[in-house]
């Protein structure tokens, strides 16, 4: 995900490499190419020229730090900025209502369907919800049958009415039907088209106006970019929605729609969509979607999609060896055993810290993290711990044992201890510690 925008801006900060401190000339070659990197993302274009004269600002107004240098500073800055730009707080969904009623709404192919399920599944297993889905869709009969299926396996039921193709009644009869039964949350999906069209926009104007949904979840994929933040506006223009689900970034996306609809439509992203299976929805958080853009990975939603394997007190753990700098190979091992036990290795590896680039061109089977485990095991619990005692004399030992060579080794601990550095500025008292310190 976002491979090639965190590449780029990752080469724009090393610009700035064995520069003192900031200055307005020395910063415009690492902000042309933040720019640069945006746009390539297909981030829109007011929208990219107004981050980059913000992230100006804030570099020229800061002090440096003497223990930070330019380039880890800018790392910071940008980091905060695009955590900004993507809404800066997660916002949650509203299902206060009794029945709460949530309208879905978005084009076809989107992924509304398929999310419909998603967030059914998630509000029931991780907010103790009883949901209904009612099947707005009423034109196509594949798209009631898929709905079927879906409530099928995740154990939640669905509510139509044969031969109803009138979706405002149905949206209110299956209000009626939830509130019969003791439904306490009505996901209501509605049919989409392939394009913007009166027809849709009015059908689903209608639906709002007689359900008076507590939230209405605009679904979009985004995979299509800049098209993505055009309908997006298009909807909200009309339907005044609450938030957005952005769909399939487990794909290739640059990173466009997640950049900009925030600033275009002021309205938060509440849901990213990661995959076609049931439990591939996660809540959107834009200060840990800054991470992975960064290359820092993600270690908090690590944690918390893998809550099978790790505890929460694991978690706090780790969190303070990263602020203490102690997070070792020991860890780096252990989340990487995690990992291998949860599937989805592409997508989940990207977020241990570090990670996404070690393994980017290797081959995702079983054996991806061989080289790596390899190098760890050959190592000594007291070089696992305490990696500052791996000097040469023990790097070459470790590439003979591991059957590696002394360049693979050495890359290895180089990312690792590059990785721990900034982790460890990130991770100080959440962010906001640093922010203060560097402004004074
Ligand atoms: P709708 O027409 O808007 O209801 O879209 P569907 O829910 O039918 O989804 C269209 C296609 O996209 C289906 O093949 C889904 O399996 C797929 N899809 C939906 N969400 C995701 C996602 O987050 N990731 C991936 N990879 N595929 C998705």
């Amino acid at each position: 995900m976002f491979e090639n925008l965190s590449e780029k801006l990752e080469r724009s900060f090393k610009l700035l490499k064995g520069q003192g401190k900031i200055t307005e000339i020395n910063i415009a070659e690492t902000l042309k190419e933040v720019r640069r990197a945006l746009l390539n993302a297909d981030v829109n274009y007011k929208t990219a020229k107004i981050f980059t004269e913000t992230v100006k600002q804030k570099a020229l107004g800061s002090n440096v730090l003497n223990a930070v240098q330019p380039g880890q500073m800018m790392v910071k800055i940008v980091h905060d900025e695009l955590a900004q730009l993507m809404g800066g707080e997660s916002v949650d969904v509203n299902i206060k209502g009794n029945p709460a009623v949530i309208l879905m709404a978005g084009l076809q192919g989107s992924g509304k369907t398929t999310h419909t399920g998603k967030l059914a599944s998630l509000l029931k297993n991780k907010r103790g919800k009883k949901p209904l889905l009612v099947a707005g869709d009423v034109y196509r009969p594949a798209a009631i049958n898929q709905l079927q299926v879906l409530g099928e396996q995740i154990g939640v039921p669905v509510y139509t009415e044969e031969g109803n193709n009138d979706p405002v009644k149905l949206a209110k009869d299956g209000i009626k039907h939830a509130k019969a039964n003791g439904h306490d949350l009505v996901i209501v999906d509605t049919a989409g088209r392939l394009a913007i069209d009166e027809q849709m926009m009015n059908e689903i104007a209608a639906i709002k106006k007689a359900i008076t949904p507590d939230e209405i979840l605009f679904v979009v994929d985004s995979m299509t970019g800049q098209d993505a933040v055009n309908t997006a506006k298009e909807f909200n223009d009309r339907l005044n929605f609450d938030g957005v689900i952005l769909t399939k970034l487990d794909g290739d996306t640059r990173g466009g729609a997640a950049l900009s609809i925030r600033s275009v439509v002021d309205k938060p992203i509440k849901f990213v969509g990661m995959g076609e299976k049931m439990d591939a929805l996660d809540v959107f958080h834009p200060s840990r979607m800054a991470d992975r853009i960064l290359g820092m990975g993600d270690i908090v939603s690590l944690v918390e999609r893998a809550q099978e394997q790790f505890d929460a007190e694991e978690a706090r753990k780790l969190q303070k060896k990263i602020a203490k700098n102690q997070f070792s190979f020991n860890d780096f091992l252990s989340q990487i055993q995690q990992i291998k036990k949860m599937g989805n290795l592409k997508d989940l590896a990207g977020m241990i810290p570090g990670m996404g680039k070690a393994i980017k061109n290797m081959d995702f089977d079983d054996d991806a993290f061989k080289g790596i485990e390899a190098i760890i095991y050959s190592m000594t619990p007291d070089e696992r711990e305490n990696p500052a005692i791996l000097n040469g004399s023990r790097r070459k030992r470790i590439a003979t044992g591991s059957g590696t060579n002394i360049q693979e080794v050495n890359r290895l601990i180089k990312q690792f201890e590059d990785t721990r550095k900034v982790m460890r500025m990130m991770t100080k008292g959440g962010g906001k510690n640093m922010g203060r310190m560097m402004q004074n």
